[in-house]
């Protein structure tokens, strides 16, 4: 087998993304990094005015997956807790990409804080729904199609390091972000024959909207970089290399796997 050059296999040129929650944080970053590696990317999160902004972004950054027959970018707003509409949504997606989707990133997530004793059976629901309900039927509506096609292809579920170890007060999401990893692990399994990869990202702590109600509390922050042996937080940009590497086919022979991205807390 030729060695291929870095940059031919890290590229994402000709490929179909789609990104759930690209408005912000993360989602965002990873948006914006498939695109710069060549893919035309789908955007989707609730928010259109935050989707509004990445396309903008993409398309200053030039929109490399972008032909005369390709738009580049693409924003589709909607709610992933309807998971009765994620087929629809898929299809849409197909649709105005103009073909099979090749790269599917979740990064839509949700959080519910409290003790176990206090929240409810609706905020547990909640936190399933999204982090848990909307990849697992997202991701098989595209397989479905790939499937039907004939054509491999990559999904990445952005899990947590929280799907291999927990904290006090945040039940649901740990249930959840475990979940995850075992879909990871089942569907990872009975796409393999068929050329689909299927892997997860486990971010450490990441300054976002998600995770402000922590990172505005200087004792908070104080105790938990002690346990960061790099030494700092991550940022939303640290999630895209590793996100282009199981996307792309530098990834070829990654499937089933948990990626984590934590400056080393989880080893700690
Ligand atoms: P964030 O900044 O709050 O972004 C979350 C994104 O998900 C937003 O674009 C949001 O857009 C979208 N979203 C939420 N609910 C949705 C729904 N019902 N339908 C469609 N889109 C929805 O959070 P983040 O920190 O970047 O988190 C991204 C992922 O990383 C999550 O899965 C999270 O669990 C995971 N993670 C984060 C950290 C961290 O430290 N930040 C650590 C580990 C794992 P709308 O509100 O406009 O819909």
């Amino acid at each position: 087998m030729p060695l291929p050059s870095p940059s031919a296999l890290f590229s994402l040129q000709g490929r179909r993304a789609l990104v759930t929650g690209a408005g912000r944080g993360i989602g965002r970053a990873i948006a914006l990094g498939l695109a710069g590696a060549g893919a035309q990317v789908a955007l989707v999160a609730r928010s259109a005015s935050e989707l509004d902004e990445v396309a903008a972004r993409v398309r200053e950054g030039g929109s490399p997956g972008r032909t005369a027959a390709t738009p580049g970018v693409v924003t589709v707003p909607a709610d992933l807790a309807d998971t009765a509409a994620l087929e629809d949504l898929a299809e849409t997606v197909s649709r105005r990409l103009g073909g099979v989707i090749d790269v599917v990133v979740h990064a839509a997530g949700v959080q519910a804080r409290g003790r176990a004793t206090e929240l409810t059976d609706a905020d547990f629901a909640r936190v399933l729904t999204v982090n848990l309900t909307a990849p697992w039927r997202l991701s098989t509506e595209v397989a479905r199609r790939q499937l039907a096609a004939g054509v491999g292809g990559s999904h990445v579920m952005v899990a947590s390091m929280l799907a291999v170890t927990s904290r006090p007060e945040v039940s649901p999401y740990v249930a959840s972000k475990t979940g995850l990893l075992g879909t990871v692990r089942a569907l990872s399994t009975e796409w393999a024959p068929h050329g689909i990869r299927v892997n997860a990202l486990a971010p450490g702590y990441v300054a976002t909207a998600l995770t402000s109600p922590m990172f505005e509390q200087p004792d908070w922050r104080q105790e938990t970089l002690r346990r960061v042996p790099l030494g700092r937080f991550g940022q939303p940009e640290d999630l895209v290399g590793p996100a282009l590497l199981l996307a792309s086919d530098a990834g070829s022979y990654i499937t089933g796997h948990l990626l984590t991205v934590d400056g080393g807390w989880t080893s700690s």
